[in-house]
């Protein structure tokens, strides 16, 4: 054996990192970027530390704070949103919660959109609630967001597209309101993707996301995102490394990967969305559909006007003729398209926002916010589409 005599030496000081070193002399680089699954780095001297912690030299310390795999997917995200800066989170919930702590304290207070994920309508009223924080909960399309604003309001969120009623508020509208207050604007633009919309041009001063959909988009990772100016992404930063919440080296890879695919994805995904509204708008059997595409949409021309031409995502919710019997039926009748509490994977599946992400909604404001037993939101794949109106209108014949 070559190198250091003892065996527990051996194993331990060959093969590791080093290697690095000289790749920077080789004529050629992998030709995807590896998994650096490393938690820490490794230095020759104190001054290359202080460096970095100076800002005088470019490199890793610790991966909790910074590692090469999340910066290079952030660095795609960045481009694809038209951002200076982005950061990748552990879920989508990290990223939404910790970008909206880094601009609010005690005392403060929020305007919300009051149709929203489940999960960040809670964070909304009841965590932030804990901490002092208050939220005004006010109807984006129809309500005032201006008189909703107090002296102590510090931001306004939205989604992009509501979920579950895919709702669009007009974004610009919004941005000149919040920075005509001195106010910072956050969107969730999960269910559109930098594909369908492009919230920073739009105004909106940092766009976050789940990654955990359409951008990771295999149904194999859960992640997030924030996209913004330099000044808005130095401001969440600290939040990430604080809470402890960075993406880790392979989910960053599995995320870049996804987004190599992620405009041939959604496009496909908004195609195909498109034939299977217009195939429910026309059936007996369902009473509405909610789909911003369709011309009988009342967020239609809004959403036209903002979105990139003909695309409006992949996400459309129906109400069955009926409550929570024939959704059951529905949901038992159908073959390849499952039950699946998320979305936008490759497949086409369903989700039942009453039974699952809106679940511990008190019933009277779930119904007041439009989600009813007989409601189901589709995520619509990728397979031919006539495959998936078949299907579909197979099972409905269960009710
Ligand atoms: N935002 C939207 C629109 C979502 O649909 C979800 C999850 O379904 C989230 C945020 C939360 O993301 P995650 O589950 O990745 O934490």
């Amino acid at each position: 054996m070559n190198g250091p005599a003892s065996l527990s030496t051996g194993l331990l000081h060959t093969g590791d990192g080093q290697f690095y070193k000289k790749f920077a002399r080789y004529a050629s680089v992998p030709e995807t970027f590896p998994v650096f699954w490393s938690s820490v780095f490794a230095f020759d001297d104190v001054p290359s530390v202080d460096a970095i912690y100076e800002h005088e030299a470019e490199g890793y310390i610790y991966a909790r704070m910074r590692n090469p795999n999340a910066d290079a997917v952030s660095e795609i995200l960045a481009r694809a949103d038209g951002g200076e800066d982005a950061l990748v989170f552990s879920s989508g919930m990290s990223a939404i919660t910790l970008s909206i702590l880094s601009f609010v304290q005690a005392g403060d207070h929020i305007v919300s959109s009051p149709v929203l994920y489940g999960g960040v309508h809670d964070y909304l009223e009841k965590e932030l609630k804990r901490f002092g924080v208050e939220v005004t909960f006010v109807d984006f399309l129809h309500g005032d967001i201006e008189k909703a604003i107090q002296p102590n309001t510090k931001l306004i969120y939205s989604e992009t597209i509501c979920n579950p009623l895919l709702e669009v508020p007009d974004i610009r509208a919004t941005a000149d309101v919040a920075h005509c207050h001195g106010l910072k604007f956050l969107i969730d633009n999960t269910f559109a993707t930098p594909v369908v919309a492009r919230p920073l041009e739009l105004g909106a001063d940092a766009v976050l996301y789940s990654a955990t959909k359409y951008l990771g988009g295999h149904s194999d990772i859960i992640g997030g995102a924030a996209i913004g100016s330099r000044d808005i992404i130095d401001a969440i930063r600290p939040k990430l490394s604080l809470y402890g919440a960075i993406l880790g080296p392979m989910d960053s890879w599995l995320l870049a990967r996804s987004l190599r695919t992620l405009e041939l994805r959604v496009i496909r995904h908004s195609e195909n969305a498109l034939k299977v509204a217009r195939f429910l708008e026309r059936h007996p059997k369902i009473e509405k559909v909610y789909y911003p595409g369709l011309e009988s949409s009342p967020d239609h021309e809004r959403a036209k006007a903002q979105f990139r031409g003909g695309l409006y995502g992949g996400m459309l919710s129906a109400n069955l003729r009926g409550g929570e019997k024939e959704a059951s039926a529905v949901i038992s009748a159908l073959k390849s398209i499952k039950y699946v509490p998320s979305l936008a994977g490759t497949a086409t599946t369903l989700s039942y926002a009453a039974k699952t992400s809106h679940r511990f909604y008190p019933p009277e404001e779930r119904e007041r916010a439009g989600i009813t037993m007989g409601q189901l939101r589709f995520s619509i794949g990728l397979e031919n589409p006539d495959d998936i109106i078949a299907e579909l209108d197979e099972a409905l014949k269960a009710i």
